[in-house]
Parts: C-alpha cells; sequence; structure tokens
C-alpha cells in the first residue's frame, strides 16, 4: 500500500467523507483515518429527516452511501485506527497510524468533529433516541403535542426551548443555577413564550420508563425534594465538546478548543484544513458538515496544485 498521499483526512464522518468524496473525484491520491466507526454522529442518529434530497433515512444508510461514494472515486478508508503520531508542522506532514503504517501528504483536513457534553446518568444512554435528544432541529418534529423537558440554561437551552414550543404542548426547562447564564434576550423571549416554565436550582437525577422515556426525575438543589415531570422527550443542551485535545498546541483553538480557520476552512498552519463540528461556529448539522468538507477539499486541492507548481 503506497504511505504518501496527496491529502490525509482525520475523521470520516459527515465532514470528513464528503472532504474524501471530492478530493478523491479530482484525483488527489486521498487517505481518511477515523479512530472510531466510520460515520461519526450520523452513526448516532436513528432518522435523518432534514438532509435535502434523502426524504427519511437512517443515519447508518447515508454513512454507507458516501463510504461507497469516497472509495468509488478511489479514496483509501482505515477504521478503528488509532493515530499515534500527527506532525502538522513538517513538510510533507506525518500521520502515523497505530497497525497501519506512517503515512505523509503535503495536506491535511482534520474533521474530528464532536460530541453534545452529557450528564453521564445510565439512564441517560439507556433512552438516547427513545425520547433523549441533543438537537432540536433535527428530532422536535418527533415530539409535536408531546410535553417534554429542556436541560440547560446557556443561550443554546432557551433558544432551543422556544423554538421546541413550535411542536412541543409544553416544554419545563430545568437547570442546575438559580439564574441563566443566557443573553438577557434569550432568557426574556423565552420567559415571554406561554409554553415554557421554569425549575431551577434542580439536579437530573434519572430518567424513568420502559420502551420509551416517560419522566425526568429530578431533585431540588435546596430542599432535596424530589420530583418526577412527566415527558416523553428530554432535550440536554448542557455544552458541547470538539474532539480536539489531540490538536492542542499544533493548531489554534478557541477556549472551548473549537479549530479556529478562515473563510476557506484554513487553519493557522499552511496546509491545514479544518471541517465540521470540530471547527469554530455557530449551527451544528450534516448540511453545515458536509458544506465544510466541500469547501475545505477544494482549498486544499488548490494548496496542493499550487505547492506542486
Ligand atoms: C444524536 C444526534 C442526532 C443528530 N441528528 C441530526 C439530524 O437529524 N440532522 C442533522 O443535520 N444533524 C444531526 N446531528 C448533528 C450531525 O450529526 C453533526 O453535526 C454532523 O454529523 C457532524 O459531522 P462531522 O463530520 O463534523 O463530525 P462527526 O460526525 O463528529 O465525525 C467526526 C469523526 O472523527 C473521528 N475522530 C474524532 N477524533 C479523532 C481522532 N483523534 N483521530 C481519528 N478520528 C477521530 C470520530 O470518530 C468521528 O467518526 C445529530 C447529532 C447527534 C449527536
Amino acid at each position: 500500500m503506497d504511505t504518501r498521499y496527496d491529502v490525509i483526512v482525520i475523521g470520516a464522518g459527515a465532514a470528513g467523507l464528503t472532504a474524501g468524496i471530492y478530493l478523491a473525484r479530482a484525483r488527489l491520491r486521498t487517505l481518511i483515518v477515523d479512530h472510531g466507526t466510520v460515520g461519526g454522529q450520523m452513526i448516532l442518529t436513528y432518522e435523518v429527516a432534514n438532509y435535502p434530497g434523502v426524504e427519511k433515512a437512517t443515519g447508518a444508510a447515508i454513512v454507507a452511501t458516501m463510504r461507497r461514494q469516497a472509495e468509488s472515486f478511489g479514496a483509501r478508508v482505515i477504521a478503528h485506527a488509532d493515530i499515534a503520531r500527527l506532525d502538522l508542522a513538517a513538510s510533507p506532514k506525518v500521520v502515523e497510524v497505530d497497525d497501519e503504517g506512517t503515512f505523509t501528504a503535503p495536506a491535511v483536513i482534520l474533521a474530528t468533529g464532536g460530541v453534545p457534553r452529557k450528564l453521564g446518568l445510565p439512564s441517560e444512554a439507556e433512552f438516547q433516541g427513545r425520547g433523549i435528544s441533543f438537537c432540536a432541529t433535527c428530532d422536535g418534529d418527533f415530539f409535536t403535542d408531546q410535553d417534554i423537558v429542556v436541560i440547560g440554561g446557556g443561550n443554546s437551552a432557551l433558544e432551543e426551548a422556544v423554538s421546541l414550543t413550535q411542536y412541543a404542548r409544553s416544554v419545563t426547562v430545568v437547570h442546575e443555577l438559580d439564574h441563566f447564564q443566557a443573553q438577557p434576550w434569550a432568557v426574556d423571549e423565552a420567559r415571554r413564550n406561554p409554553k415554557i416554565r421554569f425549575l431551577m436550582e434542580q439536579e437530573v437525577r434519572a430518567f424513568a420508563g420502559s420502551e420509551r422515556m416517560q419522566s425526568v426525575v429530578v431533585a431540588s438543589k435546596r430542599t432535596g425534594e424530589v420530583t418526577e415531570i412527566p415527558a416523553t422527550g428530554a432535550f440536554l443542551f448542557i455544552g458541547y465538546l470538539p474532539n480536539t485535545r489531540h490538536l492542542e498546541g499544533l493548531v489554534k483553538l478557541t477556549p472551548r478548543g473549537e479549530i479556529v480557520t478562515d473563510d476557506q476552512l484554513r487553519t493557522d498552519v499552511p496546509g491545514v484544513f479544518a471541517a465540521g463540528d470540530a471547527v469554530a461556529k455557530r449551527y451544528r448539522q450534516i448540511t453545515t458538515a458536509v458544506a465544510d468538507g466541500t469547501v475545505a477539499a477544494l482549498a486544499a486541492a488548490d494548496y496542493v496544485h499550487s505547492a506542486a507548481v
């Protein structure tokens, strides 16, 4: 197997696979490496209803098609393989992959995505996708005329609580503090909404139900009083963790760990691009990851061609 590539993409989610499709189709030698399962967060999504051109499909089905497309153009995909060494300052750049070898390329695209922050309760994992969601845009519609809970107290939680009232019969916002960390306008908008009520200074103890979630159990942080809130849905907006720990000191990151890029998704290191949820940006969807993958691939292709001249 060749160890020299034109572009190495790290991360095989929506962004990385899209970059792979564009690069390989442009006849650039392309390697995509993922330390986990191909597909990233799309694999966690039971039903995707907002990806244009695909009316309703499982995340896994979209992943399988994207992978097939990338490989049909000649991209090589390595999954379930850890990256032992990443040298982005070298020329060419070096990516050493456990049990697979050492690969080089003049350009690298970082598409390592991220994960929504979780509470860490056993029942949270049990009901994920069966009542618990981390994405109002993706799943709000499934809770039409139902009672739901939103957990969190920042801008995302309050903005998403308001947006969820277009579907839900009622939205109970549960927050651990006695005040919100959101901007005043977001708090005002949520407070003005008659469908939203607030339970402050509450600790989420458990999610309960049988096949699907049916209630959220909370306890007052002041009195210890336990309340069971009947709800068929719980949306968690308690933060987002980009998968960029391994990039600290290699490329410029925001204080939250998101990769800083320009409008062509170039990082501060020449020849290193970034795409998808790991990038510092406001909206994180499959469509935005796919768009980023396209831009990063085209910019990386330009870079490789100009470097070769
Ligand atoms: C439960 C859930 C439901 C969602 N539903 C929808 C929906 O219906 N519609 C929608 O548009 N969006 C939805 N989203 C959001 C959407 O899935 C993401 O915005 C999008 O998939 C992000 O793609 P990505 O390629 O940027 O990152 P990811 O999907 O996170 O992929 C990153 C990949 O990089 C790999 N990786 C990470 N670190 C490393 C490393 N150090 N070395 C090698 N590989 C690494 C990971 O294993 C992963 O495969 C949902 C998200 C979740 C969590």
